[in-house]
């Protein structure tokens, strides 16, 4: 059999890739070495934050305006509780990166926002206790997505629409061939076809190994505690998604009480040990929880109760910690994309719809260039 497009990988980014191919009538061959929404890679562990402010870069905000559009239509179609829109604060000091950033994506973008000031937070969300300084910048078009029922149901999707999607079935090489199309090597079979797709998440350097990619990956450790004094003020509608900016380079984020795990995930964003998919320490360490608490103590005290879960997980982080997503340069039929750096899930749709764009049409009307192969 012979397909249009091959994608090695089908977790977040490769399984909306696999939607936004064969809804396009393209015949689509998925591989992946694991379960569907496995959670060995990037793209478990119950909720990711979607947001629209973005601190990271103001030019992100024209595909998460897309994404929202995208994320409302899946949950359309999803027999799973996917979608939650609970507003977001970027809490820090004026002058931190999360609160400049945020400012700068919201003035470019006119997006609507409210500034909080310290009393203002503390009173509105009464398990937050930032001290005078802090402020936070308030936004409704934020939320969180559940990654699992995100993947599970761009499978499904994908595969009402013809894909043919094949699991516990790692690809071991891939060869662009000089006449053009593809061949893809797994231990079950060969296969051929015009384009390639790889979404291939913390096994990017090993799979793009001969693009010489400065990708590092790193350990990020989940962390659910059960509130002290109960749940009520982490409950939706009354508590927001939030990323706090400690300074120093230092920032841990959370949600609001799901009901799938009896507690409240929190995690710290910027501080991993180097690891790949092989090495990676997956049972919990004593200093994992110390420095969430160190952090928590006197920002989200009733966080301080018993650690109830724990899930490892991998960030896949480019030196500019801004996404790779682009043509290989030797080999126009493969499209390679690594949207990680910690911040990628809240794109997947359209990222999807991007990847289908490069591999059907060779461009995409999104503006992706702040994502090219530069460095
Ligand atoms: C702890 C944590 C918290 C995060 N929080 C947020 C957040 O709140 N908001 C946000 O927007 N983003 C967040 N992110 C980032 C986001 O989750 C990632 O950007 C996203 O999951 C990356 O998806 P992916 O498809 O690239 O990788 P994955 O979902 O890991 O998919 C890669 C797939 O490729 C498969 N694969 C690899 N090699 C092969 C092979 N040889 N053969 C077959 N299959 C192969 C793997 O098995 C895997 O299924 C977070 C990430 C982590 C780790």
């Amino acid at each position: 059999m012979h397909y249009h497009t091959i994608i090695i990988g089908l977790g977040g980014m490769g399984s909306a890739t696999a939607y936004h191919i064969a809804r396009r009538g393209q015949r689509v061959l998925g591989l992946e070495q694991f379960t569907p929404a496995h959670s060995n890679g990037s793209s478990h562990g119950h909720s990711r934050i979607i947001r629209q402010a973005y601190m990271e870069h103001p030019s992100y905000v024209p595909l998460l305006k897309r994404a929202f559009v995208l994320w409302d239509e899946l949950a359309a179609h999803s027999d799973e509780d996917l979608l939650h829109l609970t507003g977001g604060i970027m809490i820090g000091r004026p002058d931190s990166d999360a609160i400049q950033g945020t400012l700068a994506s919201v003035r470019e973008h006119q997006l609507p926002h409210q500034m909080l000031d310290a009393a203002t937070i503390r009173q509105r969300y009464p398990a937050l206790t930032p001290s005078d300084d802090i402020v936070a910048v308030y936004e409704d078009n934020a939320g969180f997505v559940v990654p699992e029922a995100a993947v599970r149901t761009h499978l499904r999707l994908a595969q009402t629409h013809g894909a043919e999607l094949h699991f516990q079935e790692a690809v071991t090489h891939w060869q662009a061939n000089p006449a053009g199309g593809v061949t893809v090597t797994t231990a079950q079979g060969v296969y051929t076809a015009d384009h390639l797709v790889i979404t291939p998440g913390a096994w990017a350097p090993e799979l793009l190994a001969d693009m010489g990619l400065p990708l590092r990956v790193e350990r990020r450790v989940l962390l659910w505690f059960a509130p002290i004094g109960g749940f009520a003020p982490f409950t939706e509608p009354n508590f927001p998604i939030y990323i706090w900016d400690c300074g120093d380079g230092v920032s841990f984020y959370g949600f609001p009480y799901h009901p799938s795990l009896p507690g409240i995930k929190v995690a710290i964003h910027t501080v991993g040990q180097i690891c790949s998919p092989d090495s990676i320490e997956r049972q919990l360490q004593a200093h994992d929880v110390e420095s969430l608490q160190n952090l928590l103590r006197e920002r989200i005290p009733a966080l301080l109760g018993p650690m109830i879960h724990y899930e490892t997980c991998m960030y896949t982080l480019t030196p500019d910690e801004h996404f790779v997503i682009a043509v290989h340069p030797d080999h126009p039929q493969v499209v390679i994309a690594s949207p990680c750096s910690g911040h990628g899930f809240k794109f997947t749709p359209v990222i999807g719809e991007i990847l289908a764009d490069l591999a059907i049409d060779g461009h995409t009307k999104h503006d992706i260039s702040l994502f090219s192969l530069r460095f």
